[in-house]
């Protein structure tokens, strides 16, 4: 797992196995989700592997009615959107998200600073296996 490279690519491996895997620096302990090979606090470029707790908190969200390609074909549009986050995860890092289970439809009942734990949204099998971050209220 360590000899992995510190890369979007790794990430997203690390998502389909079910892990919200982040790099720390080792100079300066900054964690990054995803990882980055070189910390963009002290420029050091000693990176380890580090595993997620998965719990955060919602910080900023956004309702999207007009989505990509890959949203639309899986039935989001404007009467049916979805929710695209930013949470600060337990161990400081901010990570993108889907934010699942929350009544997208009405964005005035979703409270920044909610409780939330992660989800891995699979879709496709085998070699074509692709998962989004997701996050739920805890
Ligand atoms: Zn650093």
């Amino acid at each position: 797992m360590e000899a992995r490279p510190f890369s979007d690519l790794s990430y997203h491996q690390f998502l389909n196995e079910e892990r919200l895997m982040g790099s720390r620096c080792q100079q300066c302990g900054a964690r990054f989700v995803p990882p980055r090979p070189i910390c963009i606090r002290c420029q050091g470029q000693a990176m380890e592997w580090v595993e997620m707790t998965g719990e955060g908190k919602l910080v900023a969200f956004t309702c999207v009615t007009v989505g990509p390609r890959l949203m639309i074909e899986q039935g989001y549009d404007r009467e049916h959107p979805y929710l695209s986050g930013v949470v600060e995860l337990t161990e400081g890092a901010r990570v993108d998200a889907r934010i699942v289970e929350v009544d997208a439809g009405r964005p005035e009942t979703i409270k920044i600073g909610t409780p939330l734990v992660v989800t891995y949204l699979h879709r496709g099998e085998g070699k074509d296996l692709k998962t989004t971050l997701g996050f739920r209220p805890r």
